[in-house]
């Protein structure tokens, strides 16, 4: 039997209509870049893509006090910033940040997947660390015109993209213990490549047991760079070991599946039906989760959100119950997961037939290659 899944307030406030990218564009000014990358360096970034090391010309900014609230909008070349070493960022960690894709379509024009979904997302993220919220048209409006400025950077290799990483910081100078009355927000992009080069590699992944990145009241539900700071350690012991990947368990009995570091998790049973850890306010709620629990369910496939007890995968994983697993996330839309090992045990799963599906249909709908019956893409230009 198929429940009836009610919308989360993420999924209900990113579904809302944004209006065109033409009529948002222009909130933020250009100030050019006079000194943009020369054609050889661009030549060589664009055809050597990788991801996050390389940047384009411009960015976008806008700043918040209390008293002007959210104000400066302006897209500016990329550079250095001038910050001063008493803002609250470095001491108290005050910052959240997004994760989006810009994809080039075959007829040239440059889209972006539901970026409501992440406008409401950073302003759920921002509320938890006592930062400003923002309209949604500031959060759309950034990107439209940072990528309108940049747009010569949105690559058109297959599989490629220009990744988008808006995030807010507290700036204010003072090293009192309080949510900062300065705010700044920046938009920054880099070209990036497929993630998986000839064909999906799975990966392997350790299960972290004494070590959490997040627990219950705490900042798991945020996209708050101080949960990947938690999850650093773990995953370089996991890295001498030999994995890939940490997954977390739930820090109270240690028992039930999270995420990774920085992505969701589904499981795929042999009868069908695909299950993922339930949202506890400890995971973050992640779009590409979102997205295959819809895609998946509009398929009339059975999705569980629920505890998932790592005992019954272990076990399920060698009876057979269990077929395939697989991580997700904007940057690499969908991973599968070949080994899950803690000191007890060590399972190894082929890559199957469901992950493979869910990543050519995400893609599909992402790149304009098939219908967008959710939609969920959005043109910039
Ligand atoms: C960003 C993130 C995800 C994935 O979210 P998407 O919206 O799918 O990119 C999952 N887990 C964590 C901890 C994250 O920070």
């Amino acid at each position: 039997m198929t429940i009836e899944h009610q919308p989360t307030q993420l999924e209900q406030a990113g579904s809302q209509p944004l209006p065109d990218a033409d009529r948002i564009a222009g909130r933020f000014p250009l100030e050019k870049n006079t000194s943009p990358a020369d054609q050889a360096t661009y030549d060589g970034i664009m055809k050597d893509l990788t991801f996050g090391h390389r940047f384009t010309d411009h960015m976008a900014h806008m700043a918040w006090t209390p008293q002007q609230g959210w104000h400066d909008r302006e897209i500016i070349p990329f550079r250095d910033l001038t910050v001063s070493p008493a803002a609250a960022v470095f001491h108290y960690s005050q910052s959240v940040f997004e994760g989006l894709k810009a994809y080039r379509h075959e007829d040239g024009s440059v889209w972006t997947f539901r970026p409501g979904y992440n406008a409401a997302r950073i302003n759920h993220s921002a509320h938890r660390l006592a930062l400003p919220q923002m309209d949604r048209e500031d959060f759309v409006g950034s990107l439209v015109d940072y990528v309108r400025a940049d747009e010569k950077w949105v690559p058109d290799v297959e599989g490629s993209s220009l990744y988008l990483r808006p995030f807010m910081f507290a700036s204010e100078a003072f090293l009192g213990v309080h949510s900062a009355s300065r705010i700044d927000y920046y938009v920054i992009g880099s070209p990036s490549g497929p993630y998986f080069v000839g064909g999906f590699q799975p990966v392997s992944i350790w299960v972290s047991r004494g070590f959490h990145r997040a627990g219950p009241g705490g900042t798991g539900s945020a996209k708050a760079g101080g949960n990947y700071a938690a999850s650093l350690l773990p995953q370089q012991l996991a890295g001498e070991k030999g994995f890939s990947q940490v997954c977390f368990l739930d820090s109270y009995e240690e028992r039930y599946l999270e995420e990774l570091g920085g992505m969701n998790m589904f499981v795929v049973m042999s009868d069908g039906r695909v299950c993922t850890p339930e949202l506890t306010g400890v995971i973050l709620e992640g779009g590409t989760r979102s997205a295959i629990c819809q895609l998946l369910r509009s398929q009339g496939v059975d999705v569980e959100e629920k505890p998932i007890a790592l005992d019954d995968l272990v076990s399920g994983i060698q009876s057979g119950a269990v077929s395939e697993v697989f991580a997700c996330g904007t940057a690499a839309v969908v991973t599968p997961i070949g080994r899950l090992a803690n000191d007890d045990f060590d399972v190894t799963i082929p890559v199957g037939p469901v992950t493979e599906k869910i990543y050519h249909q995400l893609t599909d709908i992402q790149m304009g290659r098939a219908d967008d019956p959710f939609n969920w893409t959005y043109r910039i230009c």
